[in-house]
């Protein structure tokens, strides 16, 4: 490239946007096994676990729910979650377990988690809890 002619103003060049690598997996919480402890919250170096609206459980019982589209996949919760209810599940199907395994208040906004899912996110109302019998 010819250099540029004395005043004129030089461009830098402007670096392609880097893709967000995606994880391989994602944490999802089996609901049906929380206690509402707490503990991976305090592991989660994202601070995508959250403390979510739950049914009529007692009041020392919350639910908890892990923003898909936040998660690193870095398994931190799984290990130290004490009752060893979450699990690291192949990406492309996170949200359809998470769909099974948890009420969903946290509903990913990402197309790719939505796409590689292939299922219909419910934008009015959680989905039913896992485990809970039809009311
Ligand atoms: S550590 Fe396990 S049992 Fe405790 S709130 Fe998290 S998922 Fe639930
Ligand atoms: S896998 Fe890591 S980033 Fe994802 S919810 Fe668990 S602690 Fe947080």
């Amino acid at each position: 490239m010819p250099d540029p002619l004395p005043g004129t103003p030089v461009t830098p060049p402007v670096a392609a946007p880097r893709a967000k690598k995606r994880p391989k997996e994602l944490a999802v919480i089996d609901q049906s096994g929380c206690t509402g402890c707490e503990v991976c919250i305090e592991f989660c170096p994202v601070d995508c676990i959250l403390t979510v609206p739950g049914p009529d459980f007692d009041q020392h019982k919350k639910l908890v729910e892990i923003d898909l589209e936040v998660c690193i996949g870095c398994k931190l919760c799984v290990k130290y979650c004490p009752w060893e209810t979450i699990e690291m599940i192949a990406s492309a199907d996170a949200l359809s377990v998470a769909a099974r395994w948890t009420q969903r208040s946290v509903l990913p906004q990402a197309e790719w988690i939505r796409d590689a899912s292939g299922i219909e996110v419910v934008a009015s109302g959680p989905l039913p809890l896992h485990g809970a019998k039809p009311g």
